[in-house]
């Protein structure tokens, strides 16, 4: 696959210049027809970089399991909060409180970054920034109460919307665009469904929109090395046209990662957003790394089982589909 990826769009020259009949005087004026507005003018495409995208996933990794409570949730919030806010036009979280077992109280976090929030066409881009604070799956039962590393479930998603921040802060889009960066989506045990998706419906439940989305598009799980992402099924059923134009767009760029086929239909953030009105797409691949998903959920979620040709594959084709939306 491409390692790099840069499309230029060229104008053709609109000016042109009408003379007299072989005499010089007087000169004709120069006649230029008017000129296409900023807003018509494509942009050129950033070259999205998946090791830059890599090096937020181990960063993120570093601070340690990002369980809500632990020590290291409250690190990588501070970094993800500060690393937009050195990006992105304006950044706000939205606390909450949730009660989780045994009466434990969940402070929760989701922190939302906006680019060109004047502009009424706007993308939301999403993805959860919490670890499961269970390895459950994991097949040495000592470890199924330790919390996952996270490096593909929680890690992956956000590295691509960190490493789309910075091609955002340099060469801003046409369209504005939000980041949403969820807390809370994986505590509840394997089942119970309430404990899941607590900061996408906190966020669902309570965001007032000035402008609403066109459509979202979430990351979840997007690093695997082993990288194929299946048409999810709630997706093709409440946002079957923006799967379309994804999976259009990989298949233009050359990204075989995206697989013409029907996925599972996955529990997810997107569920809130699609029940509240937001047309929003799944994209994950939910075997890790083949169907025996053997690291989901295990403390074998490092970062050695992802690669940065799984993120450039996903920031790219993201990248492509934001930067050719129309005002
Ligand atoms: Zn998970």
């Amino acid at each position: 696959m491409p390692k790099f990826r840069i499309l230029f769009f060229s104008f053709l020259a609109f000016s042109s210049i009408l003379t007299g009949c072989g005499n010089p005087q007087p000169k004709e004026p120069i006649v230029v027809p008017d000129r296409p507005t900023v807003a018509d003018q494509p942009t050129a495409i950033p070259s999205f970089s998946g090791s830059r995208a890599f090096a937020d996933l181990e960063r993120q990794v570093s601070f340690g399991s990002r369980n809500p409570g632990s020590a290291g949730h409250a690190q990588c919030l501070n970094y993800l909060a500060s690393e937009l806010r050195s990006l992105a036009d304006t950044v706000w979280t939205q606390d909450f409180v949730s009660i989780g077992y045994g009466h434990e109280t969940l402070r929760l976090t989701n922190i939302v970054a906006s680019f060109r929030p004047e502009e009424k066409g706007r993308i939301l881009l999403c993805a959860h920034w919490d670890t499961r604070p269970r390895a459950d799956n994991d097949p040495t039962s000592a470890n199924q109460s330790k919390p996952i590393p996270g490096a593909n479930d929680g890690a992956s998603g956000v590295a691509v919307l960190l490493e789309i921040a910075r091609l955002m802060h340099s060469t801003p889009p046409r369209v504005g665009v939000d980041l949403v960066l969820f807390d809370g989506e994986d505590y509840g045990y394997e089942g119970d469904t309430p404990r899941y998706l607590l900061g996408s419906r906190y966020f669902a439940a309570n965001t007032k929109f000035q402008q609403s989305p066109r459509f979202a598009i979430l990351l979840d799980m997007v690093g695997d090395a082993n990288l194929e992402i299946l048409k999810e099924q709630h997706s093709v059923r409440y946002a079957g046209d923006i799967v379309n134009i994804i999976w259009s767009t990989a298949k233009q760029l050359g990204y075989y990662q995206f697989v013409d086929a029907a996925g599972e239909s996955i529990t997810d953030d997107h569920l809130p957003l699609n029940e509240a009105g937001i047309k929003t797409v799944d994209l994950i691949d939910f075997d890790y790394p083949d169907h025996t998903n053997r690291y989901w959920h295990t403390l074998d979620d490092v970062p050695a089982h992802c690669s940065s040709e799984s993120l450039e594959a996903v920031g790219a084709v993201l990248t492509h589909l934001l930067y050719t939306q129309k005002p």
